[in-house]
């Protein structure tokens, strides 16, 4: 009876009744008529509905206390299809999903997002349409296509808001460009809510309040609080790469102040001062797979770019008390020195209360956080009680 208790007042249309199957949850008429408090004919008028829309099906028969045993039904995810895109700053990963994030085809290579939006916006396009040929699907069983972009998005309106990273990019109308060739709506939002997004969908779906951090180039945090993804007025909430620490007073960050986190603490900090010693690297992997090898310059230097990274974090911890912290981005790849420098400052700075139940540790899903998280924002829209009921409308119009 839990679902019951989260649809207050009582579900009543199609739409509504449709997100008691969002989870996976098979139910029986009977079941539905209980949970929703709704007559056994108008349940079955609104399975017929959601039926003939394709997003639910029977799925055999549940035991029986005598007599025939009643049909089952549930969500059938396979029926839409969504185009999931992570554009990162020197890659890009691309996958083809179901409706519930499920991949059926994906493709990932090096992408310049300097190139610009023309360039990169039509090999995202060339690409989508190849990998759902590749599924053995027509481009008119898209439903909706998600994408992550490196730099701030207003999600209102999909546009990226002066992404200092990407300036071409500046106000370009992404939704309508990628929708006019692939003819489906469109989502827009930065990297690290959809890796946030992903890696909450299907590696912690019943952590509610979870941050992921990701220390990459540069660092940012994707902030989940009862369930939602929260994004702040313009988007920017989480943007945690600028927050000012101590000890940085000296250092020039790109976004011309100074003794930001991210130009002390990030993987572009560390690749600069590490790339000044004898261990000369020159980009992330290097540092990475230094640290990898036990370089102990390489992981003293991990360690403290952590503990910076923590003090940022406690202060975070005290604000939305999380029970999670998930930390992502290719510096995650460089295991426990990141992570023991993070928990040693997080637990010594926050309040044993705030602490009793906070988890800290490296994702789940990796590098395939971000296509997860792009399918699940854009399936959100597909499956939504509006999107659906507008659906059924249309389709009793026509
Ligand atoms: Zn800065």
């Amino acid at each position: 009876m839990a679902e019951a208790q989260k649809f207050a007042p009582k579900p009543n249309g199609a739409g509504e009744m449709f997100q008691l199957f969002r989870d996976g949850e098979t139910h029986t008429r009977a079941e539905l008529t209980t949970l929703t408090g709704q007559s056994r004919s108008t349940i079955a008028a609104r399975l017929e509905m959601l039926t003939t829309l394709g997003l639910i099906g029977p799925a055999g028969e549940a035991n029986s206390t005598g007599g025939r045993p009643p049909a089952v039904f549930a969500f059938t995810p396979a029926v839409k299809l969504v185009l999931a895109i992570d554009q990162g700053v020197t890659h890009m990963g691309i996958a083809v999903t179901d409706l519930a994030a499920n991949v059926l085809a994906e493709h990932y290579e090096p992408s310049d997002i300097g190139a610009g939006p023309d360039r990169v916006l039509s090999r995202i396009v060339e690409v989508g349409k190849k990998l759902i040929a590749d599924a053995g699907r027509p481009l008119t069983d898209l439903a909706a296509v998600g994408i992550g972009l490196p730099g701030p998005v207003d999600h209102s309106t999909g546009r990226p808001i002066n992404p200092p990273i990407m300036p071409d990019w500046d106000d370009v109308d992404v939704p309508g460009i990628l929708g006019e060739k692939l003819n489906a709506p469109v989502l827009v939002d930065n990297d690290v809510n959809i890796m946030a997004l992903g890696e909450h969908a299907k590696a912690y779906p019943d952590v509610d309040n979870l941050l992921f951090i990701k220390i990459a180039t540069g660092i940012g945090a994707g902030v989940i609080m009862d369930g939602e993804l929260r994004r702040g007025a313009r988007g920017a909430a989480g943007d945690l790469g600028h927050v000012a620490v101590l000890g940085g007073e000296e250092r020039l960050c790109r976004c011309g102040n100074y003794g930001c986190l991210e130009a002390l603490a990030s993987g572009m900090a560390l690749v600069d001062d590490l790339g000044k010693t004898d261990l000369a690297v020159t980009d992330l992997r290097d540092v990475v797979e230094a640290v990898r090898r036990g370089d102990l310059t390489a992981s003293s230097a991990v360690r403290d770019a952590g503990r910076q990274i923590g003090e940022v974090l406690a202060t975070c911890v005290s604000l939305f008390n999380p029970t999670l912290i998930v930390i992502g981005g290719i510096m995650s790849e460089a295991g426990n020195h990141l992570l023991a420098g993070i928990r040693e400052v997080v637990y010594r700075r926050s309040l044993p209360l705030a602490t009793q139940q906070l988890r800290i540790a490296t994702t789940e899903m990796g590098s395939r956080a971000g296509i997860y998280g792009a399918s699940v924002m854009a399936a959100e829209q597909v499956l939504s009680v509006n999107a659906i009921e507008a659906a059924i409308n249309s389709a009793t119009a026509s």
